[in-house]
């Protein structure tokens, strides 16, 4: 059973006074440092990959030898455990806020998201290192450094561990109350550009079509794709068009923000996008559509209900509610439960208000989600 919480209080104040922004590779090189080493420790292979034209740290720490049933095809691990090192927040953000401790809260530039939940996957392995139970298991941790920025460089590598995992584990933040996130939705941008032609609005308007009406057309259209019942949204976010007041537009543009929850709901919108052009309402404006849902949804599926329930049943014997939520935001889990591989986010630390400035998380939630965790792998083995 852990209960070191100040070694983790000890960890947790030098990697959140590591200013690790998407942007500052050397700081998140810095945090992959410290887990490169701590895992190394506990005789895992750990090392530093470089991904990408950019070049971005991720460290992969690979523990066991694999059990590969049927000899060599399917799961490698029995777990993947998935985190991202990078923050929100740019350089120099520690200086100003460095890691405290403010009665039963812990603050500081990513503590919530999630460098708490990075300490959370170290000290589970060392507690069950220390158990002897991690000689038992397979395991792979990842922890990317560009996940802020939509884990372009990482995606590829995060998938291929995720294909050789029985089960994912990801660790963004558990919302207050012991709510993990079982569900996130999918979603994508399309920017819409209408072309109309110019001429002058009170002299000519016969000889004009106004982009900016053939636009508001295609706006009403847009919108009805909003369906509560499937829980996908069709938001127009950001429209312009027109220059001066008397000239008839010759150029228009809006961006959707999209999200689904189930995935089949990407080809009824997708369609929808693509076919748009052959449905202009004003003739001789050309409409061209760029975009597409590039993050799938994570969907709860009989195999991550399962692996919920052990959850829950975890919780109980120690006294604790765990229950699970749906949300729209996107993380790498989108990406593993995609693949067909049972995924649970939000086991990190209890805490809120991630990309802010009074980003927290409860001191509390130390202990409780190391032995839930803990307690997790050893009923999963
Ligand atoms: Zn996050």
């Amino acid at each position: 059973m852990f209960s070191n919480t100040d070694k983790f209080l000890k960890d947790f104040q030098t990697i959140v006074n590591i200013d690790s922004s998407s942007d500052h590779l050397p700081g998140i090189e810095q945090v992959a440092l410290f887990f490169q080493k701590r895992f190394s420790d506990i005789g895992f292979t750990a090392e530093i990959l470089f991904q990408g034209d950019a070049k971005v740290p991720c460290l992969q720490a690979i523990f066991g030898p694999g059990n590969s049933p049927g000899g060599g095809h399917g799961p490698v691990y029995d777990l993947m455990f998935l985190g991202h090192m990078d923050t929100v927040f740019p350089f120099g953000e520690v200086e100003k806020r460095r890691f405290s401790i403010q009665g039963d809260k812990a603050l500081g530039p990513g503590v919530c998201d999630m460098k708490g939940g990075l300490l959370v996957v170290l000290h589970v392995l060392e507690t069950l290192k220390k158990e002897g139970v991690l000689d038992k298991m397979s395991v792979c941790v990842a922890f990317n450094g560009d996940e802020e920025t939509g884990s372009k460089a990482s995606k590829g590598w995060i998938q291929s561990i995720a294909g050789k995992s029985r089960r994912v584990f990801v660790f963004e933040p558990c919302r207050p109350g012991y709510k993990m996130v079982s569900q996130r939705k999918g979603g994508g941008w399309f920017h819409v550009s209408v072309t109309g032609k110019e001429a002058h609005a009170g002299a000519d308007p016969d000889k004009g079509i106004n982009a900016v009406v053939e636009l508001a057309n295609q706006i009403i259209a847009i919108d009805r794709l909003n369906d509560p019942d499937t829980g996908t949204s069709a938001q127009v976010t950001v429209v312009a068009g027109g220059d001066k007041v008397n000239i008839i537009p010759n150029k228009a543009v809006a961006s959707v923000d999209v999200r689904i929850e189930r995935l089949e709901e990407k080809q009824r919108v997708e369609t929808f996008f693509n076919t748009l052009c052959e449905r202009t309402v004003l003739p001789g404006s050309k409409i061209l559509v760029e975009g597409k849902i590039d993050r799938p949804p994570m969907e709860i599926t009989p195999e991550s209900q399962a692996l919920l329930d052990v959850i829950f049943l975890e919780g109980k014997k120690m006294g604790i509610d765990v229950s699970s939520i749906a949300t729209g935001g996107c993380s790498d889990g989108n990406f593993t439960s995609a693949l067909g591989t049972p995924t649970i986010d939000g086991m990190g630390l209890v805490g809120a208000n991630s990309h802010r400035q009074d980003e927290y998380v409860e001191l509390a939630s130390i202990p409780i989600m190391v032995n839930l965790i803990s307690n997790v792998c050893k009923a999963l083995i």
